[in-house]
């Protein structure tokens, strides 16, 4: 029997437990954990992601503080900006709302942010201290992902994974995590050879690619744990994942749904991020 890994569920009941920890520590140290978000124009997409993080910090019992600042800002405006942020106590996480506009250098912006304070893990120190395997904070949705895989009980040490796709936000920072657990990693990309043969190979399967139903069972070997990172819109403009979920859930051992799987974790992830970062802050190590 495939196992359907409910991400829904599963970020339900971590958005849940944190708003319970940040209920009792918050009073205990009157103090509450805050989230910067800047979002940089009007993109219709980013405007319903920076609303749902804001409104999953609210029900979190985490303090969002929004910036939404015009497409025409300039770097040196956005750059003094995360610098108050970073001199400001009530923040303790700071994200910027990817993609910015092309005048924009995304490397300068995302560097500028504290590493402390570096809650989707996209700067170089926490980019850096996740590669030789130090605690730091780590990209959402890996993090989401290995999340996942230990709620479910699905091995990871000493199984052989495959990761496709290989963005600093995902494909890389999820083939990190595979290693730190100890699986014998491969990352794939547009130009490896013989990709479905190599896939084969996997007991762990992550597709992180943005192409709507690549993967299909000629890429699985049956019994595989296969994790669906992609969201894109199919010709009917629902929300599909990369992997073709009606053939591969008939072969795969267990297998995340899009949606209601991976995208969940994302936001609980970026929670969880928040509250280990105000922790710190405030030396609550209870
Ligand atoms: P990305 O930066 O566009 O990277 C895509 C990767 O897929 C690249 O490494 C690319 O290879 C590889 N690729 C493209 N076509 C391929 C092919 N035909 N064969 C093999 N590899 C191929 O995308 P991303 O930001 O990592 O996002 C990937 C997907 O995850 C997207 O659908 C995105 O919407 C989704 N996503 C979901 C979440 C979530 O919360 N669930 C979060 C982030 C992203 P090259 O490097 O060689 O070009």
């Amino acid at each position: 029997m495939t196992k359907i890994i409910d991400g829904k569920a599963l970020a339900a009941k971590i958005r849940q437990e944190l708003a319970e920890e940040i209920g009792a520590l918050s009073a205990r140290y009157e103090s509450k954990p805050g989230l910067a978000v800047i979002q940089v124009g009007a993109d219709p997409a980013s405007s319903i992601y920076v609303r749902n993080k804001k409104r999953a910090c609210e029900e979190a019992g985490i303090v969002s503080f929004g910036y939404d600042l015009p497409a025409e800002v300039s770097q040196s405006e956005l750059l003094e900006l995360i610098e108050t942020l970073n001199n400001d106590e009530r923040v303790n996480g700071i994200l910027c709302q990817l993609p910015v506009p092309d005048h924009i250098d995304e490397f300068t912006i995302l560097s500028a942010i504290d590493p402390a304070k570096d809650v989707d893990g996209f700067h170089p120190v926490n980019v850096g201290l996740l590669s030789i395997g130090h605690d730091c904070l780590v990209s959402c949705t890996p993090a989401g992902v290995l999340e996942m895989m230990h709620a479910y009980d699905l091995p990871i040490e000493g199984q052989r994974c495959v990761v496709i796709g290989r963005s600093n936000i995902v494909g890389k920072p999820v083939a990190q995590l595979m290693l730190k657990e100890h699986a014998t990693v491969t990352i794939a990309h547009s130009r490896t050879k013989n990709l479905p043969a190599l896939c084969r190979e996997a007991d762990i399967l992550i597709a992180a690619i943005g192409r709507a139903g690549f993967v299909t069972t000629d890429f699985v070997k049956p019994g595989a744990t296969v994790i669906d990172v992609g969201i894109n819109r199919n010709e009917e403009g629902k929300v599909v994942g990369d992997v073709a979920f009606d053939e591969v859930s008939k072969v795969a051992g267990a297998i995340t749904p899009v949606p209601g799987g991976v995208g969940p974790m994302t936001i609980a992830m970026l929670l969880k991020n928040t509250v280990k970062a105000w922790r710190k802050a405030n030396g609550i190590i209870e």
